[in-house]
C-alpha cells in the first residue's frame, strides 16, 4: 500500500504533471509537482482560458476580494435538500427543459469544505444526471485526489442545472434564472471555499468580464453568500491543453491552503 506522498505522486502522475523529486528526499516525497515554469503569462484568447503568474504558493492566504452577485432574495432559498432537488427536477423557468434528458443537480458531500462550480453539464452529464463525469470528471477526480481529496467529500454542481443544445455557452437569461438553484445549494453546504471552474463559471460568479489568467491566483468572494472563491481551469480545457495542468495544480494548492486556515461560516 503506497503511503500519501506516493499516492499523491500517482494521481499527479494521472493528471499529467510530471514531479521532481530532489536526490535525497525520503521515498516518496513529492517537492515540486508543478512540472514547468509559471511565470509566462501570454494574452487571453478570445475563449479567455489565458494563464497568468502564480504567487508563491504556500504565501499567506489573500485577503478575499469582493465582487458583485445576484440577489438572494427567493423563495427557493427556503427549501431544504429534498424540495430543492425536487424543484430542480421539474423546473421550467428557462427554455433549457424543453432539450434535457436530464436535470443535473449536483452531487458530493452536503457538508463539504469544499465546492466545485462549472458552467452547465455537457453531454454525458446530460444522459447521466450527474456533473463531471466522463474524461473531464475523472481528470476532476483525479485533481481533487492530488489535495487529499476524494469525489464524495467535495460538493459538485453547475450554474445550469440542464444542458445548453450543442454545449453552447450559457445565455445570460439561463444563469440568472437558474442562480437562485445553486445559490441555495450554497447556503446549504455553506463550503469554505468555492473552486469556481472555467471562463463562463468565474466570470458569472464574480461578475467580472477579465481574462481567467487575471482572476486566477487570488482569492475573491461570491458576493450572493460571501463565499470565498480562487478560479482555475475547466477540466474539459484542461484535457484540450495539458500544458495548463501544472498551473491548475497551482490553483489547487492556493485552495487547500485557503481550507486549512479557514473555518466554516455558523452564521448561515
Ligand atoms: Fe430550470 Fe435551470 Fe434547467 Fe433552466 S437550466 S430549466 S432554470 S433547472
Amino acid at each position: 500500500m503506497p503511503d500519501t506522498s506516493e499516492r499523491q505522486r500517482q494521481y499527479l502522475d494521472a493528471m499529467g504533471i510530471e514531479v521532481w523529486v530532489p536526490r535525497d528526499a525520503a521515498p516518496g516525497q513529492v517537492e515540486n509537482p508543478v512540472a514547468e515554469p509559471v511565470a509566462a503569462s501570454p494574452p487571453a484568447s478570445a475563449g479567455g482560458e489565458a494563464t497568468a503568474p502564480m504567487p508563491a504558493a504556500e504565501a499567506d492566504p489573500p485577503t478575499p476580494v469582493a465582487t458583485g452577485g445576484p440577489d438572494v432574495d427567493s423563495p427557493i432559498h427556503r427549501l431544504d435538500w429534498t424540495a430543492l432537488a425536487a424543484r430542480v427536477a421539474n423546473c421550467t423557468r428557462c427554455e433549457l427543459h424543453r432539450t434535457r434528458t436530464h436535470t443535473v443537480f449536483g452531487v458530493g458531500n452536503p457538508d463539504a469544505d469544499w465546492m466545485i462550480v462549472g458552467e452547465a453539464p455537457g453531454a454525458e452529464e446530460d444522459r447521466q444526471g450527474e456533473p463531471f463525469v466522463g474524461r473531464a470528471g475523472k481528470l476532476l477526480n483525479n485533481m481533487l485526489r492530488a489535495v487529499g481529496l476524494q469525489r464524495d467529500e467535495v460538493y459538485i454542481a453547475n450554474i445550469l442545472k440542464c444542458r445548453p443544445p450543442g454545449n453552447r455557452d450559457p445565455e445570460p437569461a439561463e444563469m440568472e434564472a437558474c442562480t437562485p438553484y445553486l445559490n441555495r445549494q450554497i447556503q446549504l453546504v455553506n463550503p469554505r471555499l468555492i473552486l469556481a471552474v472555467g471562463r463562463i463559471a468565474a466570470h458569472y460568479l464574480l461578475k467580472s468580464s477579465a481574462s481567467l489568467a487575471s482572476l486566477r491566483g487570488q482569492v475573491h468572494q461570491y458576493a450572493a453568500t460571501g463565499t470565498p472563491v480562487v478560479v482555475s481551469y475547466h477540466p474539459a480545457y484542461l484535457l484540450r491543453s495539458p500544458a495548463q495542468k501544472g498551473k491548475a495544480w497551482a490553483d489547487l494548492k492556493l485552495a487547500r491552503q485557503l481550507v486549512a486556515g479557514s473555518s466554516k461560516d455558523t452564521e448561515s
